[in-house]
């Protein structure tokens, strides 16, 4: 049981965490990325991308749900009492969270950017749209020192498995409703070192939704966290790179630094046979073959078996030298982590 004066005690260090925010100094400037991906934007290709506004820079599964996404499971975690009384719901919300209003928002502070569709990209890249221009700001995680995976979408029953063949400490996006619904996963990764991010509550694409919605999404996943593993996050990712300027005006006023990335797998094509386990291993092989000391982050998923059966090979080619994002950029693992003896006063 959690006394109502825990529910003050959460969420204070939550506005103190806010107002605690520091950005490191570290990463890249407001331009386009510059690697040798294949999704690398050259100066003149960009230049047509603004000319001819349309495309998103790079494939994205359009308007889907979640890699390997299961609509029949129910919430594990018990809706903790200090969330019922805040929000006034008794259980875990489904795909489209409620707006619940926070003190700390200030939405003066949050631009005006119109909304987009997936795909259907804005006129300029005034608001910085990573989606559709590449762009990232001075606080974005684009990259890292040491050649390293990341996995979005779970946790879910594939994710196990990569927990029992992972050679390395590394970087989990989860969605709320999965860590609500496999909270026992999500704390054997934590338990194990793993740090834990936030990929949003229910992975829309953000950019599409209304400053509320967005605040929703940000703060029922963490929520979820908290609730599940008794800490805050402090790096999330974007689902389908979904991030402009009005969403990182919200986010940072979450604590939230936004991790991108520069190599993508591709792995959630497995799914559908448009891509094949080779075709992931051969990319991480040239990733990893193009330097003595190959950098940056690779996007992938333990959303699903096929995901989970290519991220072990894929750590095989790599091997255990890989980084934590928090390792990646010399910061700490979570915005706040709860002493469970506080709690229980
Ligand atoms: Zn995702």
């Amino acid at each position: 049981m959690i006394s109502t004066k825990c529910i003050s005690i959460q969420l204070s260090l939550l506005f103190v965490l806010v107002n605690s925010l520091s950005i490191p100094n570290h990463i890249v400037s407001n331009s386009p990325i510059q690697n040798n991906n294949e999704t690398h934007l050259k100066e003149n290709q960009f230049q047509l991308e603004i000319e001819n506004i349309i495309r998103p820079a790079f494939e994205v599964p359009k308007a889907s749900l979640p890699v390997g996404w299961d609509p029949n499971i129910l919430s594990q975690e018990p809706f903790p009492d200090w969330l019922r009384s805040f929000t006034g719901l008794t259980e875990w919300p489904g795909l489209d969270p409620p707006y619940i209003p926070l003190d700390f928002i200030d939405f003066n502070s949050i631009p005006n950017f119109e909304p987009y569709n997936q795909g259907i990209c804005p006129g300029t890249r005034d608001s910085c749209s990573f989606d559709c221009y590449k762009c990232v700001e001075p606080d974005d995680i684009l990259s890292c020192d040491k050649l390293s995976q990341t996995f979005d979408d779970g946790p879910s029953p594939a994710t196990p498995k990569l927990l029992d063949h992972l050679t390395h400490k590394t970087t989990f996006f989860t969605l709320g409703v999965n860590v609500v619904r496999y909270p026992e996963i999500y704390r054997r990764a934590r338990d194990s070192g793993h740090l834990m991010g936030s990929h949003t509550y229910s992975h829309k694409f953000l950019p599409s939704l209304t400053n509320e919605e967005i605040i929703a999404q940000i703060e029922w996943s963490i929520w979820a966290q908290n609730a599940t593993g008794n800490h805050i996050p402090k790096w999330w990712r974007p689902p389908y790179g979904g991030i402009d300027n009005r969403i990182r005006s919200i986010s940072r006023q979450f604590g939230l630094q936004a991790v991108l990335w520069d190599y993508d797998s591709f792995d959630w094509q497995l799914l559908s046979n448009q891509r094949t386990e080779q075709q992931v291993l051969d990319d991480a092989r040239r990733w990893k073959s193009q330097s003595n000391n190959p950098r940056g982050l690779i996007l992938e998923h333990d959303g699903a078996l096929q995901t989970v059966n290519v991220g072990i090979g894929v750590n095989e080619i790599l091997g255990s030298d890989q980084k934590k994002v928090s390792e990646c950029v010399g910061g700490v693992d979570y915005g706040r982590v709860f002493n469970l003896s506080i709690k229980s006063i």
